[in-house]
């Protein structure tokens, strides 16, 4: 399996987690080409902001693994990790981060800043950026436009006594993540 086979497999945990109604973004933990674990974001559905795909493929693991470093692994990730997973990243030892489309707003491994190769910091992956980037940007670009349509009709059905949400509603800041 290439690093495009297997961000194939991370795509299809994203659709997962598309058609639970999450942003759409997965994970797959490798260790010799076998699956170890995989994670899907479930943030909404479990009401928990660390719920990120990264962190459920490599909380879970390290169960199976039995072992809180995963040193001879590789993460694929459809999307840039965030400040959260990257620092997590680096404390499992994860060997290799292998990623999508890249995250202009809170991406940790390069775009607005670059935790997983931090020269002070204790441990440094390798880093593949850019893995089928179209197709995994391309995902969550159709789910963020599906989902500010959905909004708008909802917006268009409702009344003038809604004006206060209008006003103060909570759309205008989407995350990625
Ligand atoms: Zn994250």
């Amino acid at each position: 399996m290439t690093d495009e086979d297997w961000m194939r497999h991370a795509l299809m945990l994203a659709a997962r987690a598309e058609a639970a109604g999450e942003v759409p973004v997965g994970a797959v933990l490798v260790k010799d080409q076998q699956v170890v674990a995989e994670g899907w974001n479930q943030m909404i559905s479990s009401h928990d902001p660390s719920a990120h795909a990264e962190m459920l493929a490599v909380r879970q693991a390290g169960q199976l693994l039995q072992n809180y470093r995963l040193p001879e692994c590789t993460l694929y990730v459809t999307l840039e990790p965030c400040s959260m997973c990257a620092g997590m990243l680096v404390h499992s030892r994860i060997k290799r981060l292998v990623f999508g489309a890249s995250d202009y707003k809170t991406g940790a491994a390069g775009s607005i800043m670059d935790l997983v190769c931090h020269p002070k910091l204790n441990h440094q992956l390798e880093v593949t950026a850019g893995v089928l980037a179209e197709e995994c940007s391309m995902m969550l670009s159709t789910f963020f436009q599906r989902r500010r349509a959905e909004q708008k009709r909802l917006k268009q059905q409702k009344g003038p006594l809604e004006i206060v949400e209008k006003t103060f509603g909570n759309d205008g800041d989407v995350d990625l993540t």
